[in-house]
């Protein structure tokens, strides 16, 4: 059984200085323009919740902010360090998960997290394997190969691999999906846990209206690569006339252009 998570909502008093600065980023691929001038930051201790249809640009987003893809234009700050200029400091502080992107299979829990923390540099690693071990509910599961592991299962490994630098910026695509709805309660609230410390700062990608209310502090709405509205998750669907988030979400989907001019 998971470890029960005790953290309360989403704070509104999150700190407000940046962990993370996006400003006039653009990709293109030819003639398609996946992110198209889009600028936002996010606040230590904030979770910020990047929304939008099929297609509106959020992996090409997160995949810039990864160091995997390259701007075609704009610039993108991790605690004022500049990714394109200071690539390695930058991306030191960062980490990420995502269901796309699961962790090799023929490895156990422990070797995985052992290879990711080589990678990172991570001090004292043992230690730290055995620290997330015990926070992420895997002591058990520490020399099982992650192949055999439930979505439930692989998504907390990859939870604690994306923890193991401490990151000051957490990347997470879609972390609940496929989960069941016990489960992804319990993998909000770890997440949520990490924000409130206020060391780090979290962007979210998520289809799950219901989800991105209980746990964003703030939303980016993402339409054909733009930033069509942002605000507070809670307060946004009355302030363009809708009764919720998913309503607001499918206005977005189906009629980006009268709501840009609202
Ligand atoms: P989803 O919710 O479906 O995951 P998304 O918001 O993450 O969508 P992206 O994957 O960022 O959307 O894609 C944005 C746009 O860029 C899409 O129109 C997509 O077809 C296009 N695109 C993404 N990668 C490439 C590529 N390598 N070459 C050409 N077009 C691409």
């Amino acid at each position: 059984m998971a470890t029960p998570v005790t953290t309360p909502g989403p704070s509104r008093e999150a700190s407000v200085s940046k962990v993370l600065s996006v400003s006039a980023l653009r990709k293109s691929y030819g003639d398609t323009v996946a992110v198209d001038g889009v600028s936002f930051d996010v606040g230590h201790g904030e979770i910020v919740g990047l929304l939008g249809p099929n297609g509106a640009g959020k992996t090409t987003t997160i995949n810039m902010l990864l160091g995997v893809l390259e701007p075609t234009s704009g610039s993108i700050r991790i605690e004022e360090v500049d990714l394109a200029r200071q690539r390695s400091q930058a991306l030191e502080r960062t980490n990420f998960a995502a269901v796309y992107s699961p962790l090799p299979g023929n490895l156990t829990v422990a070797q995985n997290l052992r290879i990711f923390g080589l990678i990172y540099g991570v001090k004292s690693l043992s230690a730290r394997i055995s620290e997330l071990l015990e926070q992420f509910d895997l002591v058990r599961f520490r020399d099982t190969r992650c192949g055999v592991l439930s979505s439930g299962e692989q998504t907390r490994v990859a939870l604690a691999k994306a923890m193991l630098n401490r990151p000051h910026l957490l990347l997470l695509d879609e972390p609940t999906a496929s989960l069941d709805p016990s489960t992804a309660r319990d993998i909000r609230g770890r997440i949520r846990d990490f924000a409130a410390q206020g060391h780090g700062g979290v962007l979210w990608t998520s289809h799950n209206m219901y989800e991105v209310e209980e746990v964003c502090h703030r939303v980016l709405f993402l339409s054909r690569g733009k930033v069509l509205l942002e605000g507070d998750p809670r307060t946004l669907p009355r302030e363009h006339g809708r009764a919720s988030l998913e309503e607001l979400f499918i206005a977005v989907a189906r009629e980006p252009l009268a709501l840009g001019r609202a």
